[in-house]
């Protein structure tokens, strides 16, 4: 195992009602460190080009109408294996299907708004981290 960062996002369900803080705090408690952190409304080009490997799937429209239409919690997390562990905390996508304990079976409400993102890989870590933080905004 090596020590790790990826890209963490709290989706507009969860800034909805208002849950940031049980998000952060099973990610904390799984042993994954918040090194950049911000709120922000992203517009239409930033979510479709963050979602831009789901273009050709058909619920690409609507996931970029979701995650335009309110705040979003983007956040940097590190430690050891953090992209698989985030993955882990994180559950399936559908919270149907999540493992008990995960933040989508417990916190999300369905498989489109389920509360988080996680990056699904080392090159993909790197491209969505480059995405949405500078070098001087991930203070550790
Ligand atoms: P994950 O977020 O678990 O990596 P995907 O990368 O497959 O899942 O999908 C990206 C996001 O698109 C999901 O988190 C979810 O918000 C949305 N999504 C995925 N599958 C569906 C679906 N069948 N219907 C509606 N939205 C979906
Ligand atoms: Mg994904």
């Amino acid at each position: 195992m090596a020590v790790e960062r990826t890209l963490s996002i709290i989706k507009p369900d969860a800034t909805e009602r208002n849950i940031t803080g049980k998000v952060i705090a099973k990610l904390e408690e799984a042993g994954l460190r918040v090194v950049a952190q911000k709120r922000v409304r992203w517009s239409r080009e930033q979510a479709e080009k963050f979602y831009e490997v789901h273009k050709e799937r058909p619920f690409y429209g609507e996931l970029v109408d979701f995650m335009t239409s309110g705040p979003v919690v983007v956040q940097v997390l590190e430690g050891e294996d953090a992209i698989a562990k985030n993955r882990e905390v994180m559950g399936a996508t559908n919270p149907e299907e999540a493992a008990a304990g995960t933040i989508r079976k417990e916190l999300a409400e369905n498989i489109e708004r389920n509360s988080v993102h996680g990056s699904d890989s080392a090159e993909n870590a790197a491209i969505e981290i480059a995405l949405n933080f500078s070098d001087d905004e991930i203070v550790g």
